[in-house]
């Protein structure tokens, strides 16, 4: 039960698998009969069947159908006759005679059953044979000679359903576990054909034995033989044992019946469970779903708000008239360098606007603005993208030249002052001129950068004493 319920699990993973579903519905269906959840049983061997027949596979459709008339023949179904003769011609559609020995078996026993000895005779023969034509052949002869037995009974011949009953037994009993139903039929015949010999405690004992034999287990068959002992001992005209026989049949009837709720109980239960567990897996894998849309969302939001910081961190670091980096940015940028010590080649620029004061005084101060926002741009396109202007003050600019040597770190400021002498300031005011003076110093071994900045900052003072607009590098 469980593993079938395992196989159904698996099979809802799975997509587009007729040929695996079928087998499961098969077995499913079993499973249900013998525990006598008998419409899920019909209703399973059904789609069993139906779902074999969207497959090419003969022998899965024979093997489904042999399965499901177990359920539909013990529940006498109406159309047993129709899916009997479609059995039959599966079966020999295909080459195996094992099943066509056991279909002509089955039709047998139907034809047996609604009171057609002559057909049921000339089915169970041609069945014999085709048994007995191949090996190993002991349990399709068990059961074809059990059938047998019960036909010869009908026909009133219980000698020769005494042999087929013993020699079907004695075909099981070379198995260790043999099949229980076809036991309890060849044991029935068995008994029956001796109380109709005659043979009353023979067919007493043999019962007892085989009751013996069967144990706590199969209390179905073991009822099944003790209602055909009591049956033969009420004809014979011994009604107290027939009573008491038929009593005792009836309290393992009963047994069987409570062994089946349990059963039928189990397999509620199991089916429940399975279906509680696939749907707390469902909410488990929804669950988990949401919690990675959700962790997504909060990615999405982190990076927002870490470019949104960015964004914030870079504005606060640069100036707001210009745009160029400002005082907070020189000072994280010295707090980068350990004991406020450079490592690395590094060149310095200090520039101040010359006589800026007197550009102010003379076309007023929003002028002044729009030339420093000038002049800051200047000074960008003519530096490497490596290279960082700083507004360090009104109207002095610091450049830091990364691996800069101070000849390079020269010619650098000496274009810097180019392009501003250079620009033409008219387009912000009438004959506006403007130069700039540079102080450099360049850093080739390990040095303080505070110092180097002095530096820079005494040569800016030299080139304003040297009449400005001048770089001085030394
Ligand atoms: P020098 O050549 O010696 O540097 O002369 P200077 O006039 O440039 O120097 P000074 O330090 O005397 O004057 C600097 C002037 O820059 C004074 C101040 O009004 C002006 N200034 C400072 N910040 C700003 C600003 O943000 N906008 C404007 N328009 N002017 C500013
Ligand atoms: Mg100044
Ligand atoms: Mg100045």
């Amino acid at each position: 039960m469980s593993l079938a319920l395992s196989a159904e699990e698996l099979l809802e993973r799975c997509q587009d698998e007729p040929v695996a579903e079928a087998e499961v519905a098969s077995l499913r269906g079993l499973v249900s009969f013998f525990t006598g959840a008998y419409a899920r049983a019909v209703a399973t061997a059904e789609d069993s069947i139906r779902l074999s027949d969207t497959t090419e596979d003969l022998d899965l459709r024979i093997y489904v159908r042999r399965a499901a008339l177990l359920v539909h023949g013990n529940l006498s179904v109406n159309d047993l006759e129709r899916r009997l003769e479609e059995l039959h011609q599966l079966s020999f559609a295909s080459d195996n005679v094992w099943e066509q020995a056991v279909t002509l078996n089955d039709i047998a026993a139907q034809r047996e059953s609604v009171g057609d000895p002559v057909g049921a005779r000339t089915a169970i023969e041609q069945a014999l044979e085709l048994a007995q034509g191949i090996s190993p052949n002991r349990f399709a002869l068990a059961v074809i000679l059990s059938t047998r037995a019960d036909i010869s009974l009908r026909d009133g011949n219980p000698a020769a359903a005494l042999r087929d009953a013993e020699r079907s037994l004695a075909l099981l009993s070379e198995s260790e576990h043999p099949n229980p139903y076809v036991l309890g039929a060849s044991v029935r015949a068995q008994v029956a054909a001796k109380m109709a010999l005659h043979e009353y405690d023979d067919a007493r004992a043999t019962a007892e034995r085989a009751l013996a034999q069967i144990g706590d287990r199969l209390p179905r068959t073991r009822s099944m033989i003790l209602a055909t002992v009591a049956e033969a001992l009420r004809e014979a005209g011994w009604l107290a044992e027939a009573y008491d026989t038929l009593a005792r049949s009836a309290a393992l009837e009963r047994e069987a019946l409570a062994g089946i709720a349990e059963l039928q109980f189990s397999l509620e239960r199991a089916t429940l469970e399975a279906r509680l567990a696939r749907s707390e897996n469902e909410a488990l894998a929804l669950k988990n779903l949401e919690l990675a849309a959700a962790h997504a969302e909060l990615e999405s939001r982190t990076r927002q708000l870490e470019d949104l910081e960015r964004q914030l961190r870079d504005q606060a670091e640069r100036d707001w008239l210009t745009g160029v980096h400002n005082r907070r940015f020189l000072a994280r940028a010295l707090e980068g360098h350990e004991d406020g010590h450079v490592d690395q080649l590094l060149s310095v620029a200090v520039l101040d606007l010359d006589h800026f004061k007197l550009i102010n005084d003379r076309y007023g101060h929003s002028v002044g603005d729009r030339v420093l926002v000038r002049a800051a741009e200047l000074l960008c396109s003519v530096l490497r993208v490596s290279d960082t202007v700083i507004r360090s003050g009104g109207e002095e600019f610091l450049v830091l030249m990364p691996e800069a040597e101070d000849e390079a770190a020269r010619l650098c400021c000496e274009r810097m002052r180019d392009v501003i002498r250079g620009e033409c300031w008219d387009t912000i005011a009438p004959g506006l001129e403007l130069t700039i003076s540079i102080g450099v110093a360049t850093a080739d071994s390990p040095e303080d950068l505070s110092s180097l900045l002095r530096l820079a900052d005494d040569r800016l003072y030299k080139a304003k004493n040297a009449g400005r607009d001048c770089v001085i590098a030394r």
